[in-house]
């Protein structure tokens, strides 16, 4: 209990998964507190190299509905009705994610959304954020953090610790490290990525279709494109991190052309300032991670890529995320009833409903790399309903 008998739940990470539960959190009547390690993203441009866009779909947008939300995004999204597949040396070919017009998933600027949610949580009254606030330390004997704010450092003390502090959770390792019989899995997958861009064309448009995510499949590499409001595509290529043809080998002028102009020729003309871009931009790593458990008695949980995170050829791990803090909205108890509540059984519910379908999400992501990159050139799965990035 804090201070003021209002109920307080204290949060590492203020990603998209904690500022939407931060929002929930405070809906539901409790005060947060919010420890965020970088600076404020609504002030600063701390464009991470790490997905610009994101697909929004269905597991991520039910949260968001129940909140009110999808009606103020709005202008933030656009929808995509289905993949785009363009395999070479024929015409690209729409496979739709479904037979009705609603049936589409959204591409969304990772910042906006995120910038969007601090706002709304910032906005009840009841969300403290604090920025440039890394916690170097969990302890759970004593219920203290220790936050590095520039060069100073401060214990802070908690109540209730979740963990939304992305895939190196220092939150994961507390609970983890104090478990006899916890299990952690982390599987680094042998191809990397790398963003790329399309510019608006003259008239400020799309250059492609924009109510599609673009995939360019190619056997061992992809690129796939997705639309952004300024009339831009945020374009990501994945591949091998080492081997023949690998971000190990194509890495210069010479390299990069080459590689370009034999596999992805139709679209290297629309790629702004390609060698300076890929040259530029950092090669991101991609991981699945599995661990158990995700609660450590009533004080702390994880949730978000801290418990689960996945490779993203399923556009699944914010979605995921998404869903288990909307499963947090439907069990956590009001704040005025946190009192009675048995928080230990909350917090290992909430793991048992969400642990099963986090690692099967994983598992299908693994898989939809191969589809994306290769199955979906066959012409027999052409006849198929896509099904990526849904
Ligand atoms: P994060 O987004 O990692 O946020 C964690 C936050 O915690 C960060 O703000 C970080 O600064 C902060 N933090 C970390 N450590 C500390 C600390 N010690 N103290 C304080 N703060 C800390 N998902 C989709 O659903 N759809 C997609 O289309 C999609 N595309 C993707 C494309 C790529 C290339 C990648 C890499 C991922 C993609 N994802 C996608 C996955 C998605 O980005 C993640 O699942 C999502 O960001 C997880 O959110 P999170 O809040 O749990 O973690």
């Amino acid at each position: 209990m804090s201070d003021n008998q209002t109920p307080m739940i204290t949060l590492a990470g203020g990603g998209l998964v904690g500022s939407l539960l931060a929002l929930i959190l405070a809906k539901k009547g409790y005060r947060v507190e919010v420890y965020e390690s970088r600076p404020d993203l609504r002030r600063v441009d701390i464009s991470a190299g790490r997905s610009i866009n994101l697909a929004l779909a269905n597991r991520g947008i039910k949260p968001l509905e129940q909140l009110g939300l999808m009606s103020k995004i709005n202008d933030m999204i656009i929808p995509m009705r289905g993949r785009m597949v363009h395999v070479e040396g024929e015409t690209a070919t729409l496979q739709p994610y479904g037979q009705h017009e609603y049936d589409v998933i959204y591409s969304i600027s990772r910042g906006e959304l995120n910038s969007f949610l601090l706002t709304e949580a910032e906005n009840t009254g009841l969300v403290t954020i604090h920025f440039d606030s890394k916690i170097s330390q969990v302890d759970f004997d004593t219920n203290q953090l220790s936050i590095v704010q520039g060069e100073h450092s401060q214990t802070v003390s908690f109540d209730k610790l979740i963990g939304t502090d992305g895939a190196n959770s220092v939150v994961r390792d507390a609970i983890l490290a104090l478990n006899d019989n916890s299990q952690l899995s982390v599987d680094v997958l042998d191809h990397s990525y790398k963003e790329l861009h399309i510019s608006p064309d003259s008239q400020g448009q799309h250059k492609i279709d924009k109510q599609a995510l673009h995939i360019w499949p190619r056997g061992q590499f992809m690129l796939i494109a997705l639309p952004n409001q300024d009339g831009s595509f945020t374009v990501t290529l994945f591949m091998h991190t080492q081997g023949e043809t690998s971000f190990a080998t194509v890495k210069d002028e010479a390299t990069i052309n080459a590689f370009f102009d034999a596999h992805f020729a139709s679209i290297k003309p629309e790629l702004e300032n390609l060698v300076g871009t890929y040259i530029e931009n950092p090669t991101g790593s991609m991981a699945t991670i599995k661990c158990g458990p995700w609660n450590y008695a009533d004080k702390g949980l994880i949730i978000g890529d801290a418990a689960h995170a996945i490779v993203p050829f399923h556009g699944q791990g914010m979605n995921c995320g998404f869903e288990d803090c909307q499963s947090i909205a439907e069990h956590f108890p009001a704040a005025n009833e946190a009192e009675s509540a048995d928080w230990h059984a909350l917090f290992a519910n909430i793991a048992k409903l969400r642990k099963p379908n986090a690692d099967a999400i994983a598992d299908m992501a693994l898989e939809n790399y191969i589809e994306m990159r290769d199955s979906v050139i066959q012409d027999s799965f052409l006849q198929k309903k896509a099904f990526a990035f849904k």
